[in-house]
Protein backbone atom coordinates (compact mmCIF):
# COMPACT_ATOMS: atom_id res chain seq x y z
CA UNK A 1 0.00 0.00 0.00
CA UNK A 2 1.87 3.26 -1.22
CA UNK A 3 1.07 6.56 0.65
CA UNK A 4 -2.04 8.33 -0.23
CA UNK A 5 -1.44 11.51 -3.16
CA UNK A 6 -4.97 12.62 -1.66
CA UNK A 7 -4.96 16.57 -2.95
CA UNK A 8 -2.14 16.19 -4.73
CA UNK A 9 -1.68 18.63 -7.75
CA UNK A 10 -0.82 16.44 -10.83
CA UNK A 11 -0.22 17.98 -14.16
CA UNK A 12 -0.84 14.75 -16.88
CA UNK A 13 0.17 16.10 -20.42
CA UNK A 14 -1.48 14.06 -22.99
CA UNK A 15 -3.69 13.49 -20.37
CA UNK A 16 -7.00 13.34 -22.78
CA UNK A 17 -5.90 10.55 -24.42
CA UNK A 18 -4.31 7.23 -24.43
CA UNK A 19 -1.92 6.36 -22.09
CA UNK A 20 -1.69 9.83 -20.57
CA UNK A 21 -5.85 9.06 -20.18
CA UNK A 22 -5.28 6.17 -18.06
CA UNK A 23 -2.31 7.89 -15.96
CA UNK A 24 -4.76 11.02 -15.17
CA UNK A 25 -7.41 7.84 -14.38
CA UNK A 26 -5.13 6.02 -12.11
CA UNK A 27 -4.00 9.29 -10.00
CA UNK A 28 -7.67 10.58 -10.10
CA UNK A 29 -8.31 7.29 -8.52
CA UNK A 30 -6.17 7.87 -5.77
CA UNK A 31 -7.63 11.36 -5.12
CA UNK A 32 -5.48 13.57 -6.42
CA UNK A 33 -6.01 16.60 -8.41
CA UNK A 34 -5.49 16.30 -11.74
CA UNK A 35 -5.06 18.48 -14.63
CA UNK A 36 -4.83 17.59 -17.84
CA UNK A 37 -2.82 19.24 -20.67
CA UNK A 38 -3.27 19.05 -24.44
CA UNK A 39 -4.45 20.82 -27.22
CA UNK A 40 -7.78 19.53 -28.05
CA UNK A 41 -10.50 20.30 -26.19
CA UNK A 42 -13.13 17.73 -26.82
CA UNK A 43 -11.00 14.66 -26.06
CA UNK A 44 -9.58 16.38 -22.82
CA UNK A 45 -13.28 17.41 -21.68
CA UNK A 46 -14.48 13.78 -22.55
CA UNK A 47 -11.28 12.61 -19.85
CA UNK A 48 -12.16 15.28 -17.12
CA UNK A 49 -15.64 14.20 -17.42
CA UNK A 50 -15.51 10.51 -16.88
CA UNK A 51 -12.97 11.36 -13.95
CA UNK A 52 -15.48 13.91 -12.30
CA UNK A 53 -18.80 11.79 -12.90
CA UNK A 54 -16.46 8.81 -11.26
CA UNK A 55 -15.79 11.13 -8.09
CA UNK A 56 -12.78 12.12 -9.06
CA UNK A 57 -10.92 15.70 -9.57
CA UNK A 58 -9.95 16.73 -13.07
CA UNK A 59 -9.72 20.03 -15.11
CA UNK A 60 -8.52 20.64 -18.46
CA UNK A 61 -5.61 23.22 -19.29
CA UNK A 62 -5.33 23.93 -23.26
CA UNK A 63 -1.12 23.52 -24.10
CA UNK A 64 0.83 22.69 -26.87
CA UNK A 65 3.92 21.43 -24.93
CA UNK A 66 6.85 21.72 -27.64
CA UNK A 67 5.59 26.06 -26.83
CA UNK A 68 7.32 27.55 -23.51
CA UNK A 69 5.11 30.57 -23.47
CA UNK A 70 2.27 27.70 -23.70
CA UNK A 71 3.79 25.11 -21.31
CA UNK A 72 5.13 28.05 -18.71
CA UNK A 73 1.31 29.60 -18.24
CA UNK A 74 -0.24 25.74 -18.32
CA UNK A 75 1.73 25.41 -15.26
CA UNK A 76 1.45 28.79 -14.03
CA UNK A 77 -2.20 28.52 -14.34
CA UNK A 78 -2.29 25.15 -12.44
CA UNK A 79 0.36 26.21 -9.50
CA UNK A 80 -2.34 29.29 -9.35
CA UNK A 81 -5.64 26.90 -9.05
CA UNK A 82 -4.23 24.31 -7.39
CA UNK A 83 -2.00 26.06 -4.70
CA UNK A 84 1.04 24.42 -6.54
CA UNK A 85 2.46 21.81 -8.43
CA UNK A 86 3.36 17.94 -6.91
CA UNK A 87 3.92 15.80 -9.66
CA UNK A 88 4.57 16.41 -13.80
CA UNK A 89 3.46 13.48 -15.54
CA UNK A 90 5.33 14.37 -18.65
CA UNK A 91 3.85 12.05 -21.06
CA UNK A 92 2.58 14.12 -24.38
CA UNK A 93 3.79 12.74 -27.30
CA UNK A 94 3.68 12.15 -31.10
CA UNK A 95 4.74 8.82 -33.47
CA UNK A 96 3.89 9.53 -36.96
CA UNK A 97 5.70 6.84 -39.12
CA UNK A 98 7.97 7.83 -41.96
CA UNK A 99 10.80 6.25 -42.95
CA UNK A 100 14.02 8.46 -43.06
CA UNK A 101 13.91 8.02 -47.02
CA UNK A 102 10.92 9.87 -47.11
CA UNK A 103 11.26 11.88 -43.99
CA UNK A 104 11.10 15.75 -44.16
CA UNK A 105 13.45 17.76 -41.83
CA UNK A 106 10.19 19.29 -40.51
CA UNK A 107 8.69 16.48 -39.45
CA UNK A 108 12.11 15.17 -37.50
CA UNK A 109 11.64 18.65 -35.71
CA UNK A 110 8.27 17.97 -35.09
CA UNK A 111 8.84 14.74 -33.18
CA UNK A 112 11.58 16.61 -31.40
CA UNK A 113 9.61 19.51 -30.53
CA UNK A 114 6.69 17.23 -29.37
CA UNK A 115 8.56 14.65 -27.48
CA UNK A 116 11.79 15.79 -26.58
CA UNK A 117 11.50 19.68 -26.39
CA UNK A 118 8.45 19.15 -24.35
CA UNK A 119 10.27 17.32 -21.50
CA UNK A 120 12.70 19.95 -20.69
CA UNK A 121 9.69 22.60 -20.77
CA UNK A 122 7.56 20.86 -18.49
CA UNK A 123 10.66 20.39 -15.93
CA UNK A 124 11.80 23.82 -16.54
CA UNK A 125 8.12 25.33 -15.90
CA UNK A 126 7.76 23.38 -12.73
CA UNK A 127 11.32 24.24 -11.17
CA UNK A 128 9.93 27.25 -9.25
CA UNK A 129 7.12 25.25 -7.82
CA UNK A 130 9.45 22.31 -6.47
CA UNK A 131 11.79 24.91 -5.18
CA UNK A 132 8.95 26.77 -3.40
CA UNK A 133 7.16 23.33 -1.70
CA UNK A 134 10.89 21.94 -0.95
CA UNK A 135 10.21 18.68 -2.92
CA UNK A 136 8.55 17.45 -6.21
CA UNK A 137 8.19 13.82 -8.70
CA UNK A 138 8.32 14.35 -12.64
CA UNK A 139 7.64 10.92 -14.28
CA UNK A 140 8.54 11.34 -18.16
CA UNK A 141 6.61 8.46 -20.78
CA UNK A 142 9.42 7.50 -23.15
CA UNK A 143 9.21 4.31 -24.43
CA UNK A 144 11.64 0.86 -25.24
CA UNK A 145 11.74 2.42 -28.93
CA UNK A 146 14.81 4.39 -29.16
CA UNK A 147 16.00 3.61 -26.09
CA UNK A 148 16.24 -0.57 -26.99
CA UNK A 149 14.37 -1.36 -30.07
CA UNK A 150 14.01 -0.27 -33.21
CA UNK A 151 11.75 0.27 -35.97
CA UNK A 152 11.39 1.34 -39.68
CA UNK A 153 9.54 4.48 -40.15
CA UNK A 154 10.43 5.85 -36.17
CA UNK A 155 14.59 7.03 -36.74
CA UNK A 156 12.64 10.61 -34.96
CA UNK A 157 10.54 9.16 -32.80
CA UNK A 158 13.50 6.59 -31.36
CA UNK A 159 15.91 9.17 -31.24
CA UNK A 160 13.46 11.67 -29.40
CA UNK A 161 12.83 8.75 -26.60
CA UNK A 162 16.06 8.24 -26.05
CA UNK A 163 16.87 11.97 -25.58
CA UNK A 164 14.37 11.54 -22.84
CA UNK A 165 16.91 9.60 -21.02
CA UNK A 166 19.71 11.39 -21.31
CA UNK A 167 17.79 14.87 -20.17
CA UNK A 168 16.47 12.74 -17.49
CA UNK A 169 19.67 11.72 -15.97
CA UNK A 170 21.66 15.42 -15.80
CA UNK A 171 18.07 16.62 -14.92
CA UNK A 172 17.72 13.83 -11.95
CA UNK A 173 21.46 15.91 -10.60
CA UNK A 174 20.05 18.98 -11.18
CA UNK A 175 16.66 18.65 -9.44
CA UNK A 176 17.77 16.91 -6.56
CA UNK A 177 18.98 20.56 -5.34
CA UNK A 178 14.99 21.05 -4.88
CA UNK A 179 14.32 17.69 -3.33
CA UNK A 180 12.59 16.61 -6.37
CA UNK A 181 13.20 12.87 -8.69
CA UNK A 182 12.65 12.50 -11.94
CA UNK A 183 12.28 9.12 -13.48
CA UNK A 184 10.87 7.38 -16.50
CA UNK A 185 8.48 4.67 -17.50
CA UNK A 186 9.47 2.76 -20.92
CA UNK A 187 6.04 1.59 -22.43
CA UNK A 188 5.89 -1.37 -25.01
CA UNK A 189 2.81 -1.51 -27.18
CA UNK A 190 -0.01 -0.09 -25.44
CA UNK A 191 -3.34 -0.21 -26.52
CA UNK A 192 -4.08 3.52 -27.25
CA UNK A 193 -5.92 5.81 -29.55
CA UNK A 194 -2.60 6.50 -31.22
CA UNK A 195 -1.99 2.70 -31.53
CA UNK A 196 -4.73 1.70 -33.12
CA UNK A 197 -4.26 4.65 -35.76
CA UNK A 198 -1.46 2.10 -36.70
CA UNK A 199 -3.82 -0.12 -38.42
CA UNK A 200 -5.56 -3.90 -37.40
CA UNK A 201 -3.03 -5.94 -38.46
CA UNK A 202 0.41 -4.08 -36.75
CA UNK A 203 -2.15 -4.70 -33.17
CA UNK A 204 -2.24 -8.07 -34.13
CA UNK A 205 1.34 -8.45 -35.17
CA UNK A 206 2.33 -6.89 -32.26
CA UNK A 207 0.50 -8.80 -29.52
CA UNK A 208 1.68 -11.82 -31.15
CA UNK A 209 5.66 -10.83 -30.25
CA UNK A 210 4.60 -10.12 -26.52
CA UNK A 211 5.35 -13.18 -24.12
CA UNK A 212 2.50 -12.11 -21.95
CA UNK A 213 0.59 -11.94 -25.20
CA UNK A 214 -1.40 -9.06 -25.23
CA UNK A 215 -0.89 -5.20 -25.93
CA UNK A 216 -0.76 -3.24 -22.44
CA UNK A 217 -3.44 -1.17 -21.02
CA UNK A 218 -2.97 2.33 -19.99
CA UNK A 219 -3.80 1.66 -16.24
CA UNK A 220 -0.37 -0.68 -16.65
CA UNK A 221 1.24 2.56 -17.46
CA UNK A 222 -0.58 4.63 -15.12
CA UNK A 223 0.66 2.32 -12.47
CA UNK A 224 4.20 2.33 -12.84
CA UNK A 225 3.99 6.25 -13.22
CA UNK A 226 2.06 6.09 -9.25
CA UNK A 227 5.02 4.38 -8.18
CA UNK A 228 7.39 6.35 -9.06
CA UNK A 229 5.16 9.66 -7.92
CA UNK A 230 5.02 7.96 -4.89
CA UNK A 231 6.48 8.66 -1.17
CA UNK A 232 7.90 5.11 -1.33
CA UNK A 233 10.02 5.77 -4.34
CA UNK A 234 11.71 9.17 -2.95
CA UNK A 235 14.96 7.86 -3.01
CA UNK A 236 14.97 6.59 -6.66
CA UNK A 237 16.09 8.84 -9.33
CA UNK A 238 17.26 9.36 -12.56
CA UNK A 239 15.98 5.61 -12.98
CA UNK A 240 13.54 3.78 -16.22
CA UNK A 241 11.36 0.82 -15.78
CA UNK A 242 10.57 -1.11 -19.05
CA UNK A 243 6.30 -1.92 -18.80
CA UNK A 244 6.33 -4.10 -22.09
CA UNK A 245 4.41 -7.81 -21.40
CA UNK A 246 8.28 -9.59 -22.03
CA UNK A 247 8.29 -7.71 -25.52
CA UNK A 248 11.74 -7.08 -25.87
CA UNK A 249 13.04 -10.52 -24.32
CA UNK A 250 12.90 -13.16 -27.26
CA UNK A 251 15.90 -13.47 -29.33
CA UNK A 252 14.53 -14.78 -32.04
CA UNK A 253 11.09 -15.45 -33.56
CA UNK A 254 11.45 -19.09 -33.02
CA UNK A 255 11.50 -18.56 -29.16
CA UNK A 256 8.59 -16.92 -29.01
CA UNK A 257 7.46 -20.51 -30.32
CA UNK A 258 9.06 -22.18 -27.56
CA UNK A 259 7.13 -20.99 -25.00
P1 LIG B 1 -2.17 9.14 -28.16
O1 LIG B 1 -3.23 8.16 -27.87
O2 LIG B 1 -1.96 9.58 -29.57
O3 LIG B 1 -2.38 10.42 -27.24
C1 LIG B 1 -1.45 11.48 -27.33
C2 LIG B 1 -1.81 12.55 -26.34
O4 LIG B 1 -0.80 13.59 -26.38
C3 LIG B 1 -3.13 13.22 -26.61
O5 LIG B 1 -3.74 13.59 -25.40
C4 LIG B 1 -2.73 14.46 -27.42
O6 LIG B 1 -3.73 15.47 -27.31
C5 LIG B 1 -1.44 14.84 -26.68
N1 LIG B 1 -0.54 15.65 -27.49
C6 LIG B 1 0.05 15.34 -28.68
N2 LIG B 1 0.78 16.36 -29.12
C7 LIG B 1 0.67 17.36 -28.18
C8 LIG B 1 1.17 18.69 -28.08
N3 LIG B 1 1.98 19.22 -29.02
N4 LIG B 1 0.84 19.42 -27.00
C9 LIG B 1 0.03 18.90 -26.04
N5 LIG B 1 -0.47 17.66 -26.08
C10 LIG B 1 -0.16 16.91 -27.16
O7 LIG B 1 -0.73 8.60 -27.68
P2 LIG B 1 -0.36 7.43 -26.64
O8 LIG B 1 -0.24 6.19 -27.40
O9 LIG B 1 -1.22 7.50 -25.45
O10 LIG B 1 1.12 7.90 -26.25
C11 LIG B 1 1.34 8.71 -25.13
C12 LIG B 1 2.82 8.72 -24.80
O11 LIG B 1 3.27 7.40 -24.60
C13 LIG B 1 3.69 9.30 -25.91
O12 LIG B 1 4.77 10.02 -25.36
C14 LIG B 1 4.19 8.06 -26.63
O13 LIG B 1 5.40 8.28 -27.28
C15 LIG B 1 4.36 7.13 -25.44
N6 LIG B 1 4.37 5.71 -25.80
C16 LIG B 1 3.24 5.12 -26.30
C17 LIG B 1 3.25 3.76 -26.61
C18 LIG B 1 2.04 3.02 -27.09
O14 LIG B 1 2.13 1.82 -27.35
N7 LIG B 1 0.88 3.62 -27.17
C19 LIG B 1 4.43 3.03 -26.43
C20 LIG B 1 5.56 3.65 -25.95
C21 LIG B 1 5.51 5.00 -25.63
P3 LIG B 1 -3.90 16.62 -28.45
O15 LIG B 1 -3.58 15.97 -29.77
O16 LIG B 1 -5.30 17.08 -28.32
O17 LIG B 1 -2.93 17.68 -28.09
Amino acid sequence: MLTSIKDKSVIVTGGSKGIGRGIAKVFAAQGAKVTIAARGEQAAMDACNEINNGGGVASFQQCDVSDWESVKSMVDAVAKAQGGVDIMCANAGAFPQTKIVDMEPDEWDQVMGTNLRSAFLSVKACIPYFEKAGKGRVVLTSSITGPVTGYPGWAHYGASKSGQLGFLKTAAMELSKYNTTINAVMPGNIYTEGLQDLGQDYLDTMAASIPLKRLGAVEDIGNAALFFASEEAAYITGQTIIVDGGQILPESLEAMEEI
